[in-house]
């Protein structure tokens, strides 16, 4: 279980403690919803566009620290951005986790997840929630 003490570094347990752009956005154009059946993780990812750039991105919800760390993270990474890049991050943060592919930045905190399977989704379901609310899905996003 020492190994654990790694995947969950300070950073993650930080983010999860006092999460950024932890709150609603109303009214909100493009939101969804995200449900991580194997660890009961929900998210719920607001978002308001500027053209094709992300204006502000918030989300609320329950989960275990590595998903509410995600999602925080998540938000502090895709402020700002265009919609290419934020779908460009996503691609590289799930390969990160789920084959250990290093991705840029402070992101690379989540790097240990790959080892640890179960703990895949958890870290994913916020950044599935993003694309679902960029496509502006109406059906809860989940990682299955
Ligand atoms: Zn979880």
């Amino acid at each position: 279980m020492s190994d654990l003490r790694e995947l969950y570094q300070q950073v993650i347990l930080d983010h999860n403690k006092s999460p950024h752009n932890f709150h609603a956005i109303e009214p909100c154009e493009h939101e969804a919803n995200g449900y991580n059946p194997l660890c009961g993780d929900t998210v719920h990812v607001y978002m308001t566009l500027e053209g094709d750039t992300i204006e502000d991105i918030s989300f609320q919800g329950e989960g275990c620290a590595i998903s509410k760390a995600s999602a925080s993270m998540m938000t502090q990474a895709l402020k700002g951005k265009t919609i290419e890049a934020a779908k460009s991050l996503c691609d590289k943060f799930q390969a990160m986790v789920t084959c250990g592919l290093p991705a840029p930045g402070k992101l690379a905190v989540f790097a240990g997840v790959h080892e640890y399977p179960m703990r895949v989704k958890c870290a994913t379901l916020a950044w599935h929630t993003m694309k679902a609310a960029i496509d502006g899905k109406k059906n809860p996003a989940t990682t299955e």
